[in-house]
């Protein structure tokens, strides 16, 4: 059975590496639609309260309105001086890779997956017209590309997070 949900957050980001419009500092409404595969227990499979608790959480907490972020771009450098120098903490969801909508979706689909969850197949819209569709065949695909270092289990927010942080790098696919 198949239970699908969708989540939405808004963040800035850019994408230093592809240049022109795409390397200025803007934002998005971000739209993204879980597959999840759940087996029925008895009357029902799984709490849709669940997804909304773990996965709105996950969302809420880390990626809303805040700012996705590459480590190794030279912005991240400069917001993070801008933290240490006016004691300012800045909300960056920071990526291994450039913020294209491919990493973003490897990431989710990573974080998602390791609270838990089977996730079949994932769905960020970034703006009205485009939507990339991202299987968990796909993200086998980029985890044994990017190396991204063992298979998900649960694990809380935290440990995520830190686990997120040291996390592999990954390559630009657009
Ligand atoms: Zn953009």
């Amino acid at each position: 059975m198949i239970i699908s949900k969708q989540f939405k957050f808004y963040a800035a980001h850019r994408n230093e590496e592809i240049g022109g419009k795409c390397a200025n500092l803007h934002g998005h409404r971000y739209g993204i639609t879980c597959k999840f595969e759940v087996r029925r227990v008895s009357s029902i499979s799984t709490l849709f309260s669940e997804f909304d608790d773990r996965v709105g959480r996950l969302i809420a907490e880390q990626y809303d309105h805040g700012m996705l972020i590459h480590r190794g771009d030279t912005l991240f450098t400069t917001l993070s001086r801008h933290e240490r120098e006016f004691g300012e903490t800045l909300k960056m969801k920071v990526l291994e890779g450039p913020t294209s909508v491919e990493n973003l979706a490897y990431t989710l689909f990573s974080e998602i997956s390791a609270l838990g969850f089977r996730l079949l197949n994932l769905e960020v819209k970034e703006t009205d017209t485009s939507t990339v569709e991202y299987s968990l065949e796909d993200w086998k695909r980029d985890r044994s590309r990017f190396g991204w270092r063992r298979e998900p289990v649960s694990r809380s927010m935290e440990n995520l997070s830190a686990e997120s942080a040291a996390g592999p790098v990954m390559a630009v696919t657009d």
